[in-house]
C-alpha cells in the first residue's frame, strides 16, 4: 500500500485525493490517521483507515506493512515533533517499508532557522533507519499568509518583519501533488528534493496583490523583531511561538525561503499556483 500519516489533515487530504486522481486503487491507499471518525468519508470511498496516534509510539506496531511506501507527513505541535516523528520512523523501519517520504524544510540541514530543527532531527532519523527515503523539503504554503486574509482586510495591513525578503510559496495542492508524484514514481529513492513555488515574491507585493484583487486599501508594514513579537503576543499568540515566527521572517529577510530551484514544478509536472490565484480563490472563499 502507499500508507499516508496526517491523512486527515489539510496536506493528507490533498496527497489522498492526488493519489486517487492517479489511478491508484483506494484499497491500495492507507490513510494513516488519529481519529478513525474523522476519515469516516476517507473509509466510504475505499482507503484502507489504520489508526495510530505520533504521541502513542506503540499504536503504530501495525500502521504499516512490509513493502508499504510511506509518506510521514510532519505533525503540526512544533517542540513536540521529534520523539513523535521518530515513532514513525522506528515503526516503519520495524515494519520493513520500501520506501519512506518525509515533508521537512526547504535548505534541509542548511535551513538556519529555529522552526527547521525539528525537520532536521527527523531527518536524520529517518537517514539512521537506514530504509529507503525520499526528503520533500517542502517550502512555505501559500496559504500560511492568505489564512490571515479577514485580519489583513480589517486592519488594511500586512505585518512583518521579513523586509523585502521574498517568499518561493506554492500553494498546498502543489506540495500534495509533488509527494504524490514520489511516491507513485520510480527512481527516487535516497533523494531529497528542495520543493518551492517558481515565483519568489515580497510582502509589499503581496500586500498590493490583495489590494489589486480585493479593492481594498492594504499596504505592508515592516516592523522591528521587537514589535513583532509584541504585536503577535497581544493578539493571543504565546510566547514561544511568536519568537518562532520572528525568526522565520528574519530568515525570510535574509532569503532563506526565496530558493526557486524549480523542482517542484519538475516533478508535478506544470508551473506552481501562482500567488494571485491562491489569493483569488482564498478572497473569493470569504465571499
Ligand atoms: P494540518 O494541521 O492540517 O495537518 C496536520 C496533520 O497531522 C493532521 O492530520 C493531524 O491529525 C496530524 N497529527 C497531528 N498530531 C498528530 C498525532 N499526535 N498523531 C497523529 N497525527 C497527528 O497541517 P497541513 O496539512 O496544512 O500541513 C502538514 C504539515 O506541514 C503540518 O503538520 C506542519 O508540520 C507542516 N506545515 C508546513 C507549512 C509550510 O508552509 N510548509 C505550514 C504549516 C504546516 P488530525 O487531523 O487528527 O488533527
Amino acid at each position: 500500500s502507499i500508507a499516508v500519516t496526517g491523512a486527515t489533515g489539510h496536506l493528507g487530504r490533498l496527497v489522498i485525493a492526488d493519489l486517487l486522481e492517479r489511478g491508484v486503487a483506494p484499497a491500495g491507499i492507507a490513510a494513516v490517521v488519529r481519529d478513525a471518525d474523522k476519515a469516516a468519508d476517507l473509509a466510504a470511498s475505499g482507503v484502507e483507515v489504520r489508526v495510530a496516534d505520533y504521541d502513542r509510539p506503540a499504536s503504530f506496531k501495525n500502521a504499516f506493512a512490509a513493502g508499504d511506501r510511506v509518506l510521514l507527513i510532519s505533525g503540526n505541535e512544533v517542540g513536540r515533533r521529534v520523539p513523535q516523528h521518530t515513532a514513525v520512523v522506528d515503526a516503519a523501519a520495524e515494519a520493513g517499508v520500501s520506501l519512506l517520504a518525509y515533508t521537512g524544510v526547504l535548505g534541509g540541514p542548511a535551513a538556519d532557522f529555529v522552526l527547521a530543527d525539528e525537520h532536521k532531527a527527523t531527518e536524520e532519523a529517518v537517514l539512521a533507519s537506514g530504509l529507503p527515503y525520499v526528503f520533500l523539503r517542502n517550502g512555505w504554503y501559500t496559504e500560511v499568509y492568505t489564512a490571515n486574509l479577514p485580519a489583513v482586510l480589517e486592519h488594511g495591513a500586512v505585518i512583518g518583519n521579513a523586509g523585502d525578503g521574498r517568499v518561493a510559496s506554492a500553494a498546498r495542492a502543489d506540495y500534495a501533488a509533488a509527494a504524490a508524484a514520489v511516491l507513485t514514481g520510480e527512481g527516487h529513492e535516497n533523494k531529497a528534493y528542495d520543493l518551492s513555488g517558481d515565483t519568489a515574491w515580497s510582502f509589499p507585493e503581496y500586500a498590493a496583490t490583495v489590494a489589486e484583487l480585493s479593492g481594498r486599501e492594504v499596504a505592508y508594514h515592516d516592523v522591528s523583531a521587537a514589535e513583532r513579537q509584541e504585536i503577535l503576543v497581544g493578539v493571543g499568540v504565546p510566547a514561544d511561538f511568536a519568537a518562532v515566527l520572528v525568526d522565520v521572517d528574519r530568515a525570510i529577510g535574509e532569503g532563506l525561503l526565496a530558493g526557486t530551484s524549480g523542482e517542484m514544478s519538475r516533478l508535478i509536472g506544470r508551473p506552481t499556483t501562482p500567488l494571485r490565484e491562491t489569493v483569488a480563490v482564498e478572497l473569493r472563499a470569504l465571499g
